[in-house]
């Protein structure tokens, strides 16, 4: 089919990617965002290989890996700080990009946004999609300041939160995992190159692990009940509290949190759409449609190889739902994988002691079946 013209409503990792893939090929895109400005701030993330294959492919890995910290392998530690394991993290973007890297999330986004404007990509912000309506080969849009514009296709890479899911009919909704997450970003030692803790046998605790984003900076993560408790802790002591019974490494990110360091809770949820993605000219990608407890660092990953097979089967010749189709076909097993792996790992945070629980092998065996291309 000949695409010339693409709404993509979101402007994270799905909206951008997607939005730089179709420049590339030629495709006019504008793309919205309900924010009213950029977000500078942000978290880190651990960018796995077959996420910074998508970045080679858009034209942005030498100034992504100028901004991360390289990592091949991951510590695992009791939490009284002995090692329990080094495991080496499977190449999942082949053995010539790193196994991952940790990096700002502000970063990554900074990068992508200069990639989609060098390549012509209109950006508006403060706008929503109020409506949209579906014709025989195009699709219409009606956005929040009531401007009315015809484009060969809509993409919906709102976030799990999406407002526009439903109306796609898609009937599946986020869901809780039973955990919830407190990031923070905080200073680390040279010799501190990252890793994750278990908790000690029956405290009810979950798992704390860090990454390096800098020479001397790393982000922390704690998993915990998915509710913030009203205990009249400030959050950084709230988060010293949930660290206090780790060790080694740990006692120094605990130390260094304080009322100035940047933290966050939020509940886990995740989705996952197995049937169309898609209304006639109205696509759904990225978080709309899967989204995943972060236990293996694969959601953007995900999120950024649907933009990019997406961007290759829309500016084939062929029918648009025929080529739909094969797009969805060709991301739902590897997709699965992914999030079966990911409750999998969940499930076992929650109840520790499961017998047969192996989270190394299933961490390892799902990474590995990503090495081949998406
Ligand atoms: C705690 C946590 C840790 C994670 N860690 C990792 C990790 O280490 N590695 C990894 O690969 N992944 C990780 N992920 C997953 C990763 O963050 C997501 O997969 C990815 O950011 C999703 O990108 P997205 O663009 O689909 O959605 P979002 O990032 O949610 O972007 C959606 C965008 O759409 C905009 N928007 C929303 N609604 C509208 C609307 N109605 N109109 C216009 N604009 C709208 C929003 O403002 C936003 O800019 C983590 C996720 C969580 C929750």
């Amino acid at each position: 089919m000949s695409v010339r013209n693409v709404l993509i409503v979101g402007g994270g990792f799905t909206g951008l990617t997607t939005a730089i893939a179709l420049a590339q090929r030629d495709v006019q895109v504008t793309l919205i965002d309900k924010a009213p400005a950029w977000a500078r701030v942000g978290h880190g993330l651990t960018i796995q290989g077959n996420a910074l294959r998508v970045f080679r492919e858009i034209g942005v890995i030498d100034e992504v890996l100028a901004k991360g910290q390289v990592e091949n392998s991951v510590m695992l530690y009791h939490a009284d700080g002995r090692v329990m394991a080094e495991l080496p993290t499977p190449r999942t973007g082949g053995d010539d990009l790193p196994a991952t890297i940790g990096a700002l999330r502000p970063d990554l986004h900074e990068i992508l946004l200069r990639r989609a404007e060098e390549l012509g990509v209109r950006i508006r912000l403060g706008l929503e999609l109020t409506s949209f309506e579906n014709h025989a080969d195009s699709a219409t849009s009606v956005l929040s300041d009531g401007t009315t514009e015809t484009w060969d296709v809509i993409v919906i890479a709102e976030g799990i939160k999406s407002q526009t899911r439903p109306k796609l009919g898609i009937t599946e909704d986020r869901q809780p995992t039973g955990l919830g997450i407190w990031r923070a970003v905080t200073s680390r030692l040279p010799e501190m190159t990252g890793g994750m803790a278990f908790p000690p046998d029956d405290t009810g605790a979950y798992k704390v692990g860090y990454t390096p984003v800098s020479d001397d900076q790393c982000y922390i993560y704690v998993l915990c009940p998915p509710e913030r408790p009203d205990n009249g802790l400030a959050d950084w002591q709230e988060v010293r509290r949930l660290m206090a019974n780790y060790h080694g490494e740990l006692d120094y990110l605990r130390e260094s949190l304080g009322p100035d360091t940047f933290l966050n809770f939020q509940e886990i949820e995740w989705i996952f759409v197995e049937g169309p993605w898609h209304s006639g000219r109205v696509v759904a990608l990225g978080e709309v449609v899967h989204a995943v407890p972060p236990l293996i660092a694969q959601g953007a990953a995900q999120c950024l190889e649907d933009a990019v097979v997406f961007a290759e089967h829309l500016t084939q010749d062929g029918d648009f739902e025929h080529l739909l189709t094969r797009f969805h076909s060709r991301r739902i097993p590897r997709i699965k994988g992914v999030v079966d792996a990911s409750l999998l790992l969940a499930k076992w945070e929650l109840h520790p002691g499961t017998p047969d629980a192996d989270p190394g092998r299933v961490m390892a065996e799902s990474l590995v079946a990503l090495e081949a291309a998406p």
